[in-house]
């Protein structure tokens, strides 16, 4: 073969698609609302540590009396103001939520993981995170909602007869039919198997079978099916060397319209009258309601002056073929709508397939629901389209076009939007959609401008991807409020702590191991968290709404103000200090309450799992997490015998550890009571 490259690298349809998607970063609502809310945590952090710092200065002032004996020795001032500042700098390196960033990576390369086995590819990382926030679905019908094993059903001739069999077809019907599929096609076989086109192609391509004609016209010109033309034509010559004529397949709403004549059983060409077309057009109407798509096949005798000529066209016949609704669609169709997100199927058959359909998959229930052909929609303004958008279901009869109008309308609304797609002028929509679903099935164009590929086709697949979205978003929610529990009470202590004569009530090794537990190992813990059904039944999140809920707020304050007071206890209270050996330098209290704080920290990781009160619920689908809490036990056991001075620490006896472990644990009480409280 000889090929010409026309436009090579950038300049190609691929080069540019890939250009396009090069200059565009978008940020998943996910990812604004943690930008958000690292920095809120990071200025908490700042006015924190220089507070503590400031408050730390002055508890040195009041220890020494006055100002100036104070300042009278300079050495101790400037190794105070060392220490206030370090410690200020420690507070804010704990504050800030570096653990975030790895969190995310982790909670998404996890999920990924497990997405590639429910058949979901995910390209871009914040395809993922958005599809947990979808407002609006526009999904495909063929191969998605429906099985995509198309099969033909009937055959209807001109003279209105009906054939199930290929092998009955009269002679010249069948001859043209085979043509159709050999020559008129996009696919070819090889070895028994169907190798391109679409699923239409196959369908003929099946019907047709073993069936081979002796000869074959040699094809002169082609332009392949598109779903904007809805048709695909070939300019053939015969092989006898008569004139050459044209086949032409496509949707018979577009063909019919252009068709004078039909071919008879006979094999004469016989005038195709009004009569006949509208009794045609009666049973095509029926079959349609019977979730039936329609395909004409006709043949053009000579050479039309346009592609599709407007008159002459004779009629083979139109084929009848069925695609069934997948059981498993119905179901996942059902559990995204409940999940809240509105779901409308594309389609380019006629009306009344695709409004069968949609009723089989139960995506029409009520009245109110809306079905727009593309023309309708053509007629609409941006605004009516708006108006209605909430009740739109189906979309009959799509051209590409309509795809990307209605991405942006949707999300003129601010709502999140995904979109399915599988063909290469699919592609500008997959793009501007916040979701983007490449069909497995579809074109490499498609792929690269999608963010997901769902490699089945299969709508189930989709439901998979959302519940994983919303999965990476609760986890990152329990992450926070664990983390944030740990933060808020750190601060607290540390900031309390001098106005009320505690000196180093953490000392900054403490804190940073504590930093670590919060945001590294919390991370490991919390990125390995389930995907779980119930996800599927809230509301999805606005793209305003904040990040850390009332509830959320309400369980770090609660936690958080618990760990404070625990934390004071220990220094202030004389019934907790008896409960510990006495040594002049009370290192057995203050190391049971660096313990006792790591202890309830851990404890509270339980809490924040679920919203429950069962905290082992699903726990055996995590068992990361149980790994990393033993570890961090295991770590401050062992800390207890190896930290020394650096850590502040000495061993404890047993009758210690106990008062230690009633302390960590009784935070699960308290958030308990939170939780009953807050369900009343
Ligand atoms: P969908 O994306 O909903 O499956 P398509 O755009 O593939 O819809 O098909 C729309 C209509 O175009 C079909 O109802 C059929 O009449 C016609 N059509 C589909 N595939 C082909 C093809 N390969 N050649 C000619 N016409 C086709
Ligand atoms: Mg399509």
């Amino acid at each position: 073969a000889v090929m010409q490259a026309v436009k090579i690298g950038d300049n190609s349809v691929y080069g540019q698609l890939t250009q396009e998607l090069k200059d565009d970063e978008r940020n998943s609502p996910l990812k604004l609302k943690l930008k958000g809310l690292a920095e809120q945590i990071s200025k908490f952090g700042y006015a924190g540590g220089v507070l503590i710092a400031v408050a730390v200065m002055l508890h040195k002032i009041y220890l020494a009396g006055s100002f100036a004996a104070y300042f009278a020795d300079m050495t101790t001032v400037i190794a105070d103001l060392v220490q206030a500042v370090i410690l200020a700098i420690i507070i804010i390196v704990m504050a800030v939520p570096e653990g975030l960033p790895l969190m995310i990576a982790i909670v998404s390369s996890l999920n990924m993981r497990k997405m590639l086995h429910d058949h979901v590819l995910v390209r871009k990382l914040v395809g993922i995170e958005t599809a947990g926030s979808l407002n609006l679905l526009f999904t495909d019908k063929t191969g998605t909602i429906t099985k995509g094993q198309l099969e033909v059903v009937r055959f209807l001739t001109g003279d209105l007869q009906e054939i199930t069999d290929f092998t009955s077809l009269p002679a010249r019907l069948k001859e043209l039919t085979c043509q159709q599929i050999l020559i008129n096609t996009s696919s070819t076989v090889t070895d028994g198997k169907i190798v391109g086109g679409n699923m239409t192609e196959a369908a003929l391509n099946n019907y047709v079978g073993t069936y081979r004609l002796p000869q074959l016209p040699q094809r002169q010109r082609f332009i392949p099916f598109n779903s904007a033309n809805k048709y695909s034509w070939a300019q053939v010559a015969p092989a006898d060397g008569g004139a050459a004529y044209c086949l032409i397949k496509g949707a018979p709403e577009k063909l019919l319209q252009a068709t004078d004549w039909y071919w008879s059983k006979d094999g004469s060409r016989l005038p195709l009258t009004d009569e006949m077309k509208a009794a045609l057009d009666n049973r095509m109407l029926e079959l349609a309601g019977q979730a039936i798509r329609m395909l004409a096949l006709c043949t053009y005798e000579g050479v039309p002056a346009d592609n599709l000529p407007d008159k002459g066209l004779t009629l083979a016949g139109v084929v009848a073929i069925r695609d069934d609704v997948r059981p498993e669609a119905v179901e996942a169709i059902k559990a995204v709508q409940q999940a809240g997100v509105q779901v409308v199927m594309i389609t380019g058959d006629r009306k009344e397939t695709a409004v069968a359909i949609a009723k089989d998959a139960g995506l029409l229930q009520s009245a109110e629901d809306v079905v727009w052909t593309s023309d309708e929609l053509a007629q609409m303004s941006d605004d009516e389209v708006k108006a209605k958008l909430t009740h739109l279901r189906v979309v009959a009869r799509a051209l590409p076009m309509d795809k990307s109008r209605l991405v942006r309308l949707a999300q003129e609304l601010n709502l999140v939007t995904g979109m399915t797609g599988d063909g290469v002028n699919d592609s500008p929509a997959l793009k501007k959609a916040d979701v983007g679903f490449a069909m497995g099935s579809g074109t490499e164009v498609a792929k690269e401008a999608g963010d997901i590929v769902i490699m089945d086709d299969n709508f189930l697949s989709i439901k998979q991807a959302i519940l994983y979205g919303r999965t990476i978003y609760n986890s990152i929610c329990k992450f926070i409020v664990f983390q944030l529990t740990i933060n808020f009470s750190a601060v607290a202590i540390n900031f309390i702590a001098p106005f009320i004569n505690i000196d180093e009530p953490l000392t900054i090794t403490q804190i940073l191991w504590i930093n670590l537990v919060m945001d590294t190992l919390a991370a490991l813990a919390f990125g390995g968290e389930p995907a779980l059904a119930q996800y599927l039944r809230e509301a999805p999140k606005r793209r305003s709404a904040p990040l850390v809920s009332q509830k959320m707020l309400t369980s770090v304050i609660v936690s958080g103000l618990y760990m404070t007071i625990v934390g004071i206890a220990f220094y202030k209270s004389a019934w907790v200090d008896h409960l510990f050996r006495d040594a002049d330098n009370h290192i057995y209290t203050y190391t049971g309450f660096f313990c006792a704080y790591i202890f309830m920290a851990v404890a509270n990781g339980f809490n924040v799992r679920t919203d429950g009160l069962n905290l082992l619920k699903n726990i055996s689908l995590n068992k990361g997490f149980l790994q990393v809490m033993a570890l961090i036990v295991a770590i401050q056991v062992l800390l207890t015998f190896v930290g020394g001075r650096v850590l502040r620490t000495t061993a404890l006896n047993a009758h210690e550890w106990g008062v230690v472990v009633l302390f960590g644990a009784s935070i699960i009480v308290v958030d308990l009571l939170r939780k009953l409280i807050s369900s009343r």
